[in-house]
């Protein structure tokens, strides 16, 4: 019997295994999965912890999420075309839930198509490696619980393991004599220790800005937001909050930018990024990219270019994220089912080159960044009995950035038009600045 490993049971692993689960429900013969799981529970960055830097058995921690973390983008945008939030809570919610109500939500689909047997927990995976002989993978893991080592042999592999875990942590002159407290953005787990702090945030994207309006709801004393290639942009920022230039030296509490100016912080954090890092992948399989929106090496920005049994999910920069999961744990399926057929080297290879050059050509700012995605979600779709209107998901995203552009510490206090049931979702009870209850109970709450 074919078989395939798993690498990951985060949004994206889940996605795969429900992808197999439906044809098993439809009663075709599917490959045994095997899905290796790094923590003891599923939901990838969504299953928070207190912990940082290394986890009980001394591994990497993967969460980068801190407590009070509320969803960026509408639920209208990641609503699964099969298991809506209206499914999974009874009724219609508002349209930007906490990390809880998150978690909740994509795990729930998990559990109501029964493939947590499919998964080992506490088994992070050490090596894979590709025999071209006998066209087998062997995985190496590591069962935490009972430490035990061990190799077992695939036909295919399906690396899901998230790409927001590995900080990018660049150095600044002198940081190294700062009086107060440095971290990255994947350590953060509670602003509330930047209450009445002065705080210098180092980046200008998803993290800076929402690390930054996190701190001034949890009443820091000031946030100023440093940026590398281009500020933020249009935002109406309180007082509090200020954009500037790149940090560029560091001498005790005194940050000196690039344009001469300086401020005196309490705080350092780095919202600079992340790498993709699979150190357990031998040289020949290891997916080497940037975080942009057409990866570097995979055909169909899903395929490994090098060895079509070999399949990356969700590495690319994301607007889309849990219906974009879908949609290639749909596609990665239906290629080791037999029904889509992969073609050669050279054909996969030029699929990545135009890719990349059509993001270079098109992406120029948000809003391109939201239609090249669309127009990619679309294209798998295509092959795929998965789907959902895409164009409608579209629009509300357009709705987001004029909402966020409008009043970005409001913008949650928006609501948007679900795409697969059609329904209105209520406005949330309490404004998103008032609002310090973050359980699934509070926010099912009328
Ligand atoms: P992950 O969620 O990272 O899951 C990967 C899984 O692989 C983890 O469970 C991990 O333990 C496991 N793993 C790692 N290494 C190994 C190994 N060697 N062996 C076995 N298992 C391994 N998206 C949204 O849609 N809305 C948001 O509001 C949002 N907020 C975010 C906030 C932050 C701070 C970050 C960093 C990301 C956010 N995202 C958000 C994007 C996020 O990437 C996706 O929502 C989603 O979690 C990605 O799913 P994934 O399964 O690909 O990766
Ligand atoms: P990101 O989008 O990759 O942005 C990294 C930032 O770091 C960029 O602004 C980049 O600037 C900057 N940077 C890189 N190298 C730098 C350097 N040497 N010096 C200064 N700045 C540097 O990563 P992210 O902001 O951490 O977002 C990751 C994911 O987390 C996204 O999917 C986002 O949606 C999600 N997220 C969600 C929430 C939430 O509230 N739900 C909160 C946080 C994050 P340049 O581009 O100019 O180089």
């Amino acid at each position: 019997m074919t078989r395939v490993a798993v690498i990951g049971a985060g949004p994206s692993g889940l996605s795969q295994l429900r992808a197999f689960q439906t044809e098993a429900q439809k009663g075709a013969k599917i490959p045994e999965i095997v899905c290796y799981e790094k923590q003891d529970d599923w939901g990838g960055l969504w299953n928070y912890t207190w912990r940082t830097g290394l986890d009980e058995y001394g591994e990497p921690v993967h969460c980068s999420m801190y407590r009070n973390l509320w969803s960026n983008g509408p639920k209208e945008v990641l609503e699964f075309a099969d298991y809506t939030f209206e499914e999974h809570f009874g009724k219609p919610i508002a349209s930007y839930p906490t990390r809880p109500v998150m978690l909740d939500y994509v795990t729930g689909r998990a559990k109501k198509a029964d493939v947590r047997k499919w998964i080992r927990f506490r088994t992070p995976v050490r090596r894979v490696t590709y025999d071209a002989d006998t066209g087998m993978f062997s995985v190496t893991v590591h069962d935490l619980f009972n430490d035990n080592e061990y190799t077992e042999k695939f036909d295919h592999v399906v690396v899901a393991i998230g790409h927001f875990s590995t900080p990018n942590a660049p150095h600044f002159d002198g940081i190294e004599t700062f009086n107060g407290r440095v971290l990255h953005s994947h350590d953060l787990r509670d602003v509330h220790e930047f209450k009445d702090k002065d705080v210098l945030v180092v980046g200008a994207s998803y993290s800076g800005e929402e690390i930054a309006s996190q701190c001034w709801k949890y009443g820091c004393k000031s946030v100023t937001i440093s940026f590398h290639k281009e500020p933020l942009g249009s935002y109406k920022w309180p007082d509090n909050i200020k954009e500037a230039a790149l940090l560029k030296k560091v001498e005790k509490n005194t940050c000196t930018l690039e344009d001469g100016s300086t401020v005196d912080v309490d705080a350092i954090i780095l919202c600079t990024g992340y790498k993709h890092h699979f150190p357990f992948m031998a040289k020949e399989l290891k997916l080497r990219t940037a975080n942009r929106f057409a990866p570097a090496s995979l055909y169909k920005g899903v395929v490994f270019a090098d060895n079509p049994k070999l399949f990356y999910l969700g590495m690319q920069d994301q607007s889309y994220t849990f219906t974009m999961f879908d949609v290639q744990a749909w596609y990665v399926r239906d290629v080791i089912m037999g029904r889509i057929r992969v073609p050669d080297r050279k054909a996969r290879m030029t699929d990545v080159e135009d890719r990349v050059a059509r993001e270079d050509a098109s992406v120029k700012n948000l809003s391109d960044e939201i239609c090249y995605q669309a127009d990619y979600i679309k294209e798998l779709i295509a092959e795929t009995d998965y789907n959902f209107d895409v164009d409608a998901t579209k629009e509300v995203f357009f709705q987001w950035v004029k909402h966020k552009d409008e009043k970005f510490l409001g913008f949650r206090d928006n609501c948007y038009k679900s795409a697969m049931t059609g329904n209105m979702s209520p406005l949330p009870h309490t404004p998103w600045k008032d609002n310090f209850d973050d359980s699934v109970e509070s926010y099912l709450t009328e």
